[in-house]
C-alpha cells in the first residue's frame, strides 16, 4: 500500500464576500481534486489541539500523527534540524526572520510592514544574516541563513521561556507593543535594526521568535511501519520530516512561494515512490503565503497549480503503478484572507482509498462546507491512525 499526503498550507478559509460568499477552496478550479472527492471520504479534522497556537509546526506534526502538545517546542529547532545545524546541549534555536519595518521614529514606534522582507531571495538573505552574525555573533550566539527570510539564531544562556508573537501576525502593528520581555532578546532585535536599517535590501530588521529546544519524535517507521519521504520547500517541514525519520530531498526551484516549481515537487514524489517509499508527504506553502499577503488571486492560482501540477501527475502515477494506494489531502490549518493569519478551526480532509472507493457523488467536493457535513475527527492522530491503519505490509 502506497500512502500520499498532500498539504496545501493554509488553504482552508472563510466564506468571502469578494468570491460571492464562497471560500477560496470552493472558488478555485480544482477539477482533479474534486473528481477524487466524489469517490472519497470528505470530513473535517481538528489539527490544532486546544490551547496550542495554530502554527504550521503544530498542525503538520499533528497530520503526521503526533500530539503537538507533547512533542512541540517551537518551530526554530525543527528548522535547525532541517538545515543540519548542530544544536548542543542546553542551546535554544530561534527563528531570526528577516523583516521590513517602516516609519522614522524610535525603534519601538516603527510598524511591521512585511514579515518576509519582500520575499527576499536566498543570496540576499545570506549576505544580510552573515552581516548580523559578524556584528552580533559570539561563541554562545550564532546566526544561520535559511530559505528566503527564514534565518535562524542558536543561543546559549538566554532566557527563552516566553512566547514571542510571530511577525506575520502583527503586520501593520507597532513594534513596541510586541517586543519580548526578556531584555537580551529585545537588545538583539533592536541592534539588528541599527545594523540593517540603511542596508540595500528590504530586510531592515530581524524578528526573533519560535524558539525551542530540540524535539524528539518517534520515527514513523516504528509507529506506522512506513518508510517515507518529505517533499517540501520550507525548512520547517523538512525539519519535521527529518525528526520523524523521513528523507527530505532538495527540490530544484521549490521556493515556498506562489512561483514555486509545482511540477518538480510532483516529480520528486513520484521518484520517491518509484525508489521504494511507502509514504510521501508533499507540502506546498504557497496558499498560506498568499493568504498572509492578502492576495486572493494568488491563493486561487496556487490552488489550481496544486490541482493540475501536483495532484494530477502523482495520482496518474499511483493509478498506473498497480499498487493499492491511499491519498489524504488536507490543509494544515485555515489562513483566512480576511484575517491574514492562521485560525484554530477544523479543516476539511479528503481521504481516498483505491481499494475501497466510495460510490461516486458529484456533490461531494473538497471544501470546508462538505468537510463539516462529513465525519469529524478530533485530532491529527485520529486521522493518521485511520489513514495508515490496517494497511501495513
Ligand atoms: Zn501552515
Amino acid at each position: 500500500m502506497k500512502h500520499f499526503i498532500l498539504v496545501p498550507d493554509g488553504a482552508a478559509d472563510w466564506a468571502n464576500p469578494a468570491l460571492g460568499g464562497k471560500t477560496p477552496l470552493q472558488a478555485a478550479e480544482l477539477a482533479n481534486i474534486n473528481a477524487l472527492a466524489a469517490v472519497s471520504e470528505v470530513g473535517s479534522v481538528q489539527t490544532i489541539p486546544d490551547g496550542i497556537d495554530p502554527g504550521s509546526d503544530a498542525a503538520n506534526i499533528a497530520i503526521l500523527g503526533y500530539n503537538p502538545k507533547t512533542v512541540l517546542t517551537g518551530r526554530a529547532p525543527l528548522e535547525a534540524a532541517a538545515m543540519g545545524i548542530p544544536m548542543r546541549e542546553g542551546e535554544t534555536a530561534f527563528r531570526a526572520s528577516l523583516v521590513t519595518l517602516e516609519g522614522n521614529g524610535a525603534y519601538e514606534d516603527l510598524l511591521v510592514k512585511d514579515h518576509s522582507a519582500g520575499d527576499i531571495n536566498d543570496e540576499d538573505a545570506r549576505s544580510v544574516i552573515t552581516r548580523i552574525d559578524r556584528e552580533l555573533g559570539s561563541e554562545n550566539l550564532r546566526f544561520y541563513p535559511g530559505v528566503s527570510y527564514r534565518c535562524l539564531m542558536i543561543a546559549k544562556r538566554i532566557n527563552a521561556e516566553e512566547k514571542i508573537t510571530p511577525p506575520h501576525d502583527i503586520l501593520g502593528r507597532r513594534v513596541g507593543d510586541y517586543l519580548p520581555a526578556e531584555p537580551e532578546i529585545r537588545r538583539l532585535m533592536e541592534r539588528g535594526y541599527a545594523i540593517l536599517k540603511d542596508g540595500e535590501t528590504a530586510a531592515n530588521a530581524i524578528w526573533l521568535w519560535g524558539q525551542g529546544k530540540k524535539p524528539s519524535l518517534p520515527p514513523l517507521s516504528e509507529r506506522y511501519g512506513v518508510k517515507g519521504c518529505m517533499v517540501a520547500a520550507v525548512n520547517l517541514l523538512k525539519g519535521i520530516g527529518r525528526c520523524a525519520g523521513l528523507t527530505c530531498p532538495d527540490i530544484p526551484g521549490a521556493t515556498g512561494t506562489l512561483h514555486t516549481n509545482y511540477g518538480a515537487k510532483a516529480e520528486c514524489a513520484v521518484s520517491a515512490f518509484r525508489e521504494g517509499a511507502d509514504f510521501v508527504f508533499l507540502h506546498v506553502e504557497a496558499p498560506d503565503e498568499c493568504a498572509h499577503s492578502g492576495d486572493m488571486d494568488g491563493k486561487l492560482r496556487s490552488l489550481k497549480h496544486i490541482d493540475q501540477e501536483v495532484l494530477l501527475p502523482v495520482l496518474t502515477y499511483l493509478k498506473n503503478s498497480g499498487n493499492p494506494f491511499r491519498i489524504l489531502i488536507l490543509p494544515d490549518h485555515r489562513t483566512p484572507l480576511e484575517l491574514r493569519t492562521h485560525t484554530s478551526e477544523p479543516v476539511p480532509f479528503l481521504l481516498y482509498d483505491s481499494k475501497n472507493p466510495l460510490p461516486p457523488d458529484g456533490s461531494r467536493v473538497f471544501s470546508e462546507v462538505c468537510g463539516e457535513r462529513g465525519a469529524f475527527l478530533p485530532s491529527g492522530e485520529a486521522l493518521a491512525d485511520r489513514f495508515f491503519g490496517g494497511s501495513q505490509g
